[in-house]
């Protein structure tokens, strides 16, 4: 693929640090080496001697002195050494990408960050960009920044509608002064806000339109582990897996899996991409924070793969858990007042209050009327102009009791404002 078209002017002007490359040369140092390049601090002046992290079974993983003297200092931009030898292994296994061979992968500071950086790489003020309606709200915060114009897609229960992508596109192609889309972002599982899992058919269908059309993308999923209809088996085959154009940028984190505050996520896709989003990186943070990344390649490692998957299917077995608790205090208390599909995979339902013009207000008078909070719909909605009948609410921390105990607080506000 000719990827120099997709690269917006700002990326297109930074410039590659040569003091981040020279870093590189770290990795490998000979013991004669006198090394004057960089400003780095000297490791014998920080105040930590040891750093040690006892497991939920109580297990103590240490770090040994060449890991901590890593953990501490600046690091290669693309990722600690022995976390992307692993991060490439996962994701050789779980997705074996048919452009292998073209990939590469970069730690970033939770997948946000990549997918923050990944948008000004692509895109120039006025830019057409593919989103879901409704979408992740805090891609629409750093795509508002941007300027671009949105081709926002319509969602159903099986995830953006591939008839009125095609549809709009072509209609894009045959008015093309007004520009025709390049990128387009997906969130494939558990979607924030919708909870939708995208069925393998819509996900084959829009790789295709996508392929047609020449659009990169953006392939958002936090959430791929948590899927809780197939019981035993491996979640739906990422875009990634079925990339053969060499035209998806995805985007792993480890928030939802291990712990957000480490902020680890990484970034999958063609090298020429990944180059450029290295360059941006350099200037941004240099490298995504070391302590966390050394501590991952530990967890990684001594959990080693059965490890990795143990911890997945009881983290799944939970949230399964939670998502049919919250299921069945919505079933008690707003069947009648609320509308949702069941969500096949994340932390997310989506409701729907068919009789309501828009939930803010009432969200917003229920919070401390009856010490209930959702998040109101419209933060969502690609024309936030418009009212919302939707809400979205988080089930992956409230226990059940306080999720019955909610939804009965949300079913009499609800009752309070039809009758009002
Ligand atoms: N994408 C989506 C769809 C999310 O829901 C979130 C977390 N709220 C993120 C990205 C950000 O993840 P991270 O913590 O890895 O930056």
């Amino acid at each position: 693929m000719n990827y120099s078209k997709f690269i917006s002017a700002v990326s297109a002007r930074r410039k590659p640090s040569g003091i981040s490359d020279l870093q590189l040369l770290l990795t490998t140092p000979s013991p004669s080496m006198v090394w004057l390049a960089s400003g780095i601090p000297n490791p014998k002046q920080f105040p930590f001697k040891k750093v040690s992290i006892t497991l939920q079974d109580d297990r103590l993983l240490t770090l040994t002195p060449d890991m901590l003297c890593s953990a501490l200092q600046y690091g290669p931009t693309p990722g600690y050494t022995p976390l992307l030898k692993q991060l490439k292994a996962m994701t050789k296994l779980h997705h074996s990408p048919p452009k292998w061979e073209e990939c590469d992968i970069l730690v970033t500071a939770g997948c946000q960050q990549g997918l923050s950086i990944a948008f000004e790489m692509l895109l120039n003020p006025g830019d057409i960009v593919v989103v879901e309606d409704p979408c992740y709200s805090d891609v629409l915060c750093m795509l508002s920044a941007m300027s671009p114009q949105y081709l926002a897609i319509q969602v159903d229960e099986q995830g953006m509608k591939p008839d009125l992508l095609r549809a709009e596109l072509t209609k894009a192609v045959k008015e093309e002064a007004s520009g025709i889309p390049k990128v387009m972002y997906l969130v494939p599982n558990g979607s924030n806000p919708t909870g939708t899992t995208m069925s393998l058919e819509r996900r084959q269908a829009l790789y295709d339109i996508a392929s047609d059309f020449d659009l990169i993308i953006l392939e958002d999923d936090p959430y791929y582990y948590f899927h809780y209809e197939q019981e035993h088996q491996d979640p739906l085959p990422s875009f990634l897996s079925m990339d053969t154009d060499g035209r998806v940028l995805r985007f792993d984190s480890f928030s939802k899996i291990v712990s957000p505050g480490l902020r680890v996520g990484y970034v999958t896709g063609p090298s020429p991409l990944l180059e450029r989003i290295n360059v941006h990186l350099q200037a941004n943070i240099i490298c995504a924070p070391m302590l966390s990344q050394v501590l991952m390649s530990e967890l990684l490692r001594d959990w080693g793969e059965d490890g990795f998957q143990k911890h997945i299917a009881n983290l799944r077995q939970f949230y399964r858990d939670q998502r049919n608790n919250m299921v069945q205090a919505a079933q008690t208390h707003l069947t009648g007042l609320c509308e949702w599909t069941v969500p096949k995979g994340g932390i997310f339902l989506w409701l729907k209050v068919p009789n309501l013009q828009d939930t803010g207000p009432m969200l917003m008078k229920g919070a401390i009327k009856r010490e209930i909070i959702l998040v109101p719909g419209k933060e969502f909605i690609v024309d936030c102009s418009k009212p919302c009948q939707y809400m979205r609410a988080a089930f992956s921390c409230a226990t059940s009791d306080q999720l019955m105990k909610g939804m009965e607080s949300l079913a009499k506000l609800i009752r309070e404002e039809l009758t009002v």
